[in-house]
């Protein structure tokens, strides 16, 4: 079985940055200091396992981030949160991804010359929990084009943004779903350039393999739109976290794979799964 490997595939910049951060902090803490990240870093559990094994502990109130260093993930946070953190932390590093930030300014602009914010992204992802933080109490999460027509017609400055690792596609038919309801409306292209890129190549590369491989957590969003994606394409797709959820039965019928993973995921993992498929 021969294996094609995204060239995209893995960690994107502001997770490396985020992990690349907590590292320094675990290597440069006082001994008796206690690091903690609000809400897990990545969505990975195998990372997440190794992090809990050097110590780090895992927060989900910013109230328990008294006496300790605590870490910002990628994703961000609300800025209430974020207040709560500062007022209890020891100290606070902040490894909110630039990308995320820039979507969190956007609405704060917007939000205080009274913008309606409508932000297409699931619910209860963290990043989209912090995005709706800034847009006060005039912020909205949609998921489909279908949502439009619920949202009130007497709106007039309404902002369209989108979740960073949202589907291309989907925003595209929502915000044309958007203009019309409200042709004043203002429409920012908040994708990450990260996520367009990974959805693009597995796009093409799922047209010339057999089937797809996409390696990443069960619960990473980010992931799971990458599965989408290539099963839109019509071909084959599997979503696994290792090597050990391959299907070998299934899957050793093709001679050409394709494989990518998600944002949140680290090169060994992807190593682990290209070397099982390349023995079959
Ligand atoms: S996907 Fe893009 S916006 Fe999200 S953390 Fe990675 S680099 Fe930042």
């Amino acid at each position: 079985m021969k294996v094609v490997v995204a060239k995209t595939a893995g960690f994107c910049n502001g997770v490396k940055y985020a992990l690349e951060m907590l590292l320094r902090v675990l290597r440069e803490k006082k001994s008796g200091e206690v690091v903690c990240t609000y809400g897990p870093l990545i969505h990975n559990n195998h990372v997440l396992r190794m992090l809990r094994e050097r110590g780090v502990e895992e927060i989900d109130k910013p109230e328990e981030a008294a006496g300790k260093i605590v870490v910002i993930r990628a994703h961000g946070v609300p800025p209430q949160t974020r207040k709560i953190l500062y007022e209890n932390a020891v100290k606070v590093i902040n490894a909110t991804c630039k990308r995320v930030a820039r979507v969190q300014a956007v609405i704060k602009q917007h939000a205080k010359k009274g913008y309606h914010t409508v932000i297409v992204g699931d619910e209860d992802h963290a990043e989209v929990i912090g995005l709706k933080g800034y847009a006060g109490e005039n912020g909205i999460v949609i998921q489909s084009a279908k949502d439009i027509v619920l949202l009130p017609d007497s709106w007039k400055k309404v902002l369209l943004v989108a979740q960073t690792t949202q589907n291309e596609e989907i925003f595209d038919r929502i915000s044309k779903e958007f203009l019309k309801k409200y042709p004043q409306g203002i429409v920012k292209r908040t994708i990450c350039a990260a996520t367009k890129e990974r959805q693009n190549e597995v796009k093409e590369l799922a047209k010339e393999v057999d089937a797809m491989v996409i390696v990443g957590g069960f619960h990473s969003g980010n992931t799971v739109r990458l599965t989408e994606v290539s099963r839109s394409t019509g071909t084959p797709t599997y979503h696994v976290e290792t090597e050990k959820e391959l299907p070998f039965d299934e899957i050793s019928k093709y001679k050409l794979i394709g494989v990518s993973a998600g944002a949140s995921t680290p090169q060994w993992m992807i190593h682990n799964v290209v070397q099982a498929l390349s023995e079959l």
